[in-house]
């Protein structure tokens, strides 16, 4: 997949309409911005067009207005700390294709940046409706998609403006598919994911995909109990999906078949109850008491996941490895991180939880890449196409 980026056109005295990912979580009781790591991160992309000479619209959608003008979802404090960031004043447009929008976007110069309103204030975004694509393709000449955690939505901002404008990607998606992409289509090998999180129903596709091209799968986290029950094991009260059973099973043998080894937690930090000041042990996992539940990996599987990814050259990393949400719990999910920071190899990891405990850690910058997308970086790896993606002109 080799896409054109905002390198392979020229911008020069250009309208570019840039889709951002500016959904950033909003203090309820101050309005301000939590956390501006989505901002700071569309940065290079807005500064390059600007360097080159570009008139630049932004536009993106925060939170869940439901296709209504609501000020609560205002991009107003996005359009403040875009201004602190690029030192230069950045015009919120009051609608997303009104007069407002209309007016700033005809009187655009070089160099300047307008930001259009929450493109979900209209409900025509979400069903990527063709008069909504266009009316927002009309304000620019060129198209420059940078949003990949909406990339797997096919919306009027994401995919349906491409029917009209000249598209490429910006630097973040660009970075997703240089790693999220050259790790499936061809990773240097031993080649090790490691899958966690609650559900097995969640990572099937990812699971099935990942078969054919990994030579080991580590599968930690509540999944792993449903691996366990399949193949007869008693795993007392832990999270299970009785429904996918068999098909556990059936994916167990996949691997087998294609020499792909399968690796499930030996010990398990269990406990009787679903809480943080819950009294826990450690024990095997063929010996999980009767009203025990597993709620992490235990410190002879953290060995075992390390002896294995200490040799591998590519690793993917999606989802926690206990509940991670109770420190108590939190053991194998921050040990694996660790793991995963000090070894010689392309680390990239699937957004989400996984990438909140790198984060919280402070080894952000040990790894290779962190996607920014969690529901998109999952369905990459199912080894779908992203219609924000497959929208863009290729190389
Ligand atoms: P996911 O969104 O599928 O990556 O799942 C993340 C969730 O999996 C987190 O909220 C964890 O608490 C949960 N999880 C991980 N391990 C376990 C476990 N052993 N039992 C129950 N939930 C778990």
């Amino acid at each position: 997949m080799n896409k054109k980026t905002v390198k392979d056109i020229d911008v020069n005295s250009k309208k570019v309409l840039v889709r951002c990912d500016f959904n950033v979580p909003i203090s309820s009781e101050d309005g301000t911005i939590t956390d501006n790591r989505r901002i700071k991160a569309a940065i290079p992309t807005i500064q390059y067009l600007l360097d080159n000479n570009a008139k630049v619209i932004l536009c993106s959608h925060l939170g869940r207005p439901k296709g209504e003008f609501n000020q609560k979802y205002s991009l107003k404090p996005v359009a403040e700390e875009l201004s602190k960031l690029l030192n230069k004043e950045v015009k919120l447009a009051t609608d997303v294709i009104g007069e407002s929008a209309k007016e700033l976007t005809s009187n655009v110069k070089e160099g300047e940046v307008v930001l259009l309103e929450n493109v979900r204030f209209h409900k025509e975004e979400e069903k990527n409706a063709p008069e909504f694509s266009k009316a927002l393709a009309d304000m620019a000449e060129l198209y420059v998609n940078d949003a990949f955690g909406t990339a797997h939505r096919a919306h009027s901002s994401t995919t349906g403006v491409a029917d009209y404008l000249p598209a490429v990607s910006g630097f973040l998606i660009e970075k997703e598919l240089e790693f999220l992409g050259g790790a499936l289509e061809n990773p240097a090998h031993p080649f090790v994911a490691i899958l966690g999180g609650a559900k097995v129903s969640d990572k099937i596709g990812v699971i099935e995909n990942l078969i054919d091209k990994v030579d080991t799968l580590i599968i930690g986290g509540g999944m792993a109990y449903t691996f366990y029950k399949a193949q007869g094991h008693s795993i007392g009260t832990s999270i299970c999906e009785e429904d996918k059973l068999e098909l556990a099973n059936s994916l167990l043998e996949k691997a087998k078949a294609k020499n792909v080894e399968i690796l499930l937690p030996l010990d398990n930090n269990v406990s009787a109850e679903y809480s943080n000041d819950a009294e826990s042990m450690i024990v095997s996992s063929e010996e999980i008491p009767e009203g025990f539940m597993g709620l992490d990996i235990g410190p002879k599987t953290i060995e075992k996941f390390e002896e294995v990814v200490k040799n591998a050259k590519t690793v993917v990393w999606n989802g926690p490895l206990g509940v991670c949400e109770f420190s108590k719990f939190e053991v194998g999910t921050k040990a694996v991180a660790s793991i995963l920071a000090n070894i010689d190899a392309t680390t990239i990891i699937g957004g989400g939880d996984s990438a909140a405990a790198i984060e919280k850690l402070g080894l952000a910058d040990k790894m290779t890449h962190i996607s920014t997308g969690g529901g998109a970086s999952l369905e990459f790896l199912e080894g779908k196409l992203l219609p924000g993606i497959e929208c863009l002109e290729e190389k």
